[in-house]
């Protein structure tokens, strides 16, 4: 099973995981042109992709949905609640939507998916692993808090794409108005380096072999806070968290 990050951050979140034939989009938070251009890279085109798999309605994730549907009919799983947000948002998705419960597990192609529910101010947010059968992945990305089933999720993964948004303190300081600290900093915003740092150790410790850190805050997170966290954290464990880049592809990475 092949992991190739596409863009990762609040300016769109994108990633691919192939296996044999299969091929599975995970969100599509950045242009369809782009999306075609980073598949194109890999001998794929759009109307190659068995599904597109998304974690929640926000932009982030969802930006370049409607164009890429418009050029061809791949089914995109989304959980009700999240479905519900896309259809509304944009109705002609409504044949292409594949709903289906969080907590539910489904197969495409030679990969079996199972969703969790994540803490997030989205309507039924998700986060996912993936497996070949062999090796899995997990996308752990847009969560306030983790939750006990986050933690049993993390624990099942060979490779773990995992959010490390915001530092707290660069946060608290930072530009950002009241509200929206507020909002970043709930149990159902984002992930701080420190939580993620620990959930990586726990994961770790349980076998995971790979920690992809995501979803870094542009303005209240830097490249090196959030690495040296999680590398606290893994000390001793001869793991080391890399990054994946904010808007660059990625290479692949063998799951
Ligand atoms: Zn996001
Ligand atoms: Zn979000």
């Amino acid at each position: 099973m092949h992991l190739y990050t596409f863009a990762s951050g609040s300016s769109g979140n994108c990633a691919l995981v192939t296996m044999g034939s299969t091929a599975v989009l995970l969100d599509a938070g950045i242009s369809a042109r782009r999306i075609t251009r980073a598949l194109a890279e890999l001998d794929l085109t759009p109307d190659r992709l068995s599904a597109i798999v998304v974690t929640h309605e926000h932009a982030d994730h969802v930006a370049g949905l409607a164009v890429l549907t418009k050029r061809c009919s791949v089914p995109v799983f989304a959980s009700a609640g999240t479905a519900r947000e896309l259809a509304r948002m944009t109705p002609r998705l409504e044949d292409l939507l594949r709903p289906f419960h969080a907590g539910d597990s489904f197969c495409l192609g030679d990969l079996a998916l199972t969703s969790f529910s994540t803490p997030h101010d989205a309507a039924d947010s998700v986060g996912y692993t993936v497996t070949d059968g062999r090796r899995t992945l997990g996308l752990i990305t847009d969560l306030g808090c983790v939750t006990e089933n986050i933690r049993a999720a993390a624990r099942t993964c060979d490779t773990l794409i995992l959010e490390s948004n915001h530092d707290i303190d660069r946060l608290r300081l930072g530009p950002y108005p009241d509200w929206l600290k507020r909002r970043i900093l709930s149990d159902r915003g984002h992930l701080c380096n420190e939580a993620a740092a620990a959930l990586a150790q726990e994961a770790v410790e349980h076998g995971t072999e790979r920690i992809l850190l995501a979803h870094l805050s542009e303005k209240n997170n830097t490249e090196a806070l959030a690495r040296d966290a999680a590398a606290a954290a893994l000390r001793g464990t001869g793991v080391s968290p890399r990054l994946i880049p904010r808007s660059a592809c990625a290479p692949a990475v063998e799951v």
